[in-house]
């Protein structure tokens, strides 16, 4: 049976009283014509392994079982957003499996199999996190469908010598390629959220720009961003390596540079075996 002939969302929420919770980020979409651009900007899930985050009432859950996705693994810390799956569940059987847990500590790649996308409205206030650590093991995933606030999704696809450039689009971009998919406006969510939001797919690189150490990477963004008005030359001091030794013009602030020339960089660093 289709997903359109379910009860309303917002029949769900209220028989399940969720009310919603803003330590859990809870912004839920009830629009079907919205839950389904999202799916569409997924791109082709026929037999892929389909991992929603947070699936909240199950709005974009019911948009991901319309299509020809394989199995969609639903990750949710709430119980009371499990119990309002169970219709769901017991609806589509083992296509959809509910799991109870913290998708910021849940090993995916070690509970689904591939080949693997996550499509999801994420919690704002762990939505970070969240990505930096399916980031560490890129490749295990086909591509990432997410919902950002707008300003994460303008640093994830900030460009050297803008504002938004900083250490989190030199880190993705590292990884992956990032597209912004479209914008969508605060009023489109129950309850709004203060500011608006932008999906974002990213597609992990089979290779990353160049190669370099992730902790080493995190070390020289951090010091690098963390004075990004100060030549490198100072703001690359207390890790003492020379810029030049990395090609690169020890004059220049941080966000001249290009991911390739960070990579150079972190390459420069001392490790304890070397
Ligand atoms: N997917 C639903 C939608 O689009 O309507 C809900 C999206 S809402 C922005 C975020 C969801 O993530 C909520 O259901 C919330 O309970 C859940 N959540 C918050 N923190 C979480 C965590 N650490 N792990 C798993 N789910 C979490």
């Amino acid at each position: 049976m289709a997903a359109s002939d379910l009860p309303p969302l917002r029949d769900v929420i209220k028989r399940y009283g969720l009310s919603a919770r803003k330590g859990l980020g809870q912004h839920f979409l009830l629009d079907t014509n919205l839950t389904q651009r999202i799916v569409r900007a997924a791109g082709d899930l026929t037999g892929r392994h389909v991992i929603e985050i947070g699936p909240g009432p199950g709005g974009l859950t019911r948009a991901l079982l319309d299509s020809p996705a394989e199995c969609i693994y639903a990750i949710e810390k709430d119980r009371r957003c499990l119990d309002a799956l169970g219709d769901l569940k017991s609806r589509y059987g083992d296509r959809l499996q509910v799991i109870e847990g913290d998708g910021l500590e849940i090993d995916i790649p070690n509970i689904v199999q591939g080949p693997r996308k996550i499509v999801a409205n994420l919690p704002y206030n762990v939505a970070t996190p969240m990505l930096l650590r399916w980031l560490r093991d890129a490749t295990a995933f086909e591509a990432m469908t997410l919902m950002f606030q707008t300003e994460v999704a303008d640093r994830l696809v900030g460009v050297p010598r803008t504002k938004a450039y900083g250490r989190l689009s030199v880190i993705t971009q590292w990884l992956c390629t990032v597209t912004k998919a479209f914008n969508v406006s605060k009023d489109a969510f129950t309850p709004p959220p203060k500011v608006s939001s932008t999906v974002v797919t990213l597609t992990p690189r089979s290779e990353p720009v160049a190669p370099a150490e992730w902790t080493d990477i995190e070390t020289v963004t951090a010091a690098a961003f963390g004075q990004r008005r100060k030549m490198l030359r100072s703001s690359l001091k207390s890790l003492g390596i020379d810029p030049k030794l990395a090609g690169v013009v020890e004059t220049a602030r941080a966000e001249e540079l290009s991911v390739a020339e960070f990579c150079a960089l972190a390459r420069l660093l001392p490790h304890t075996d070397d």
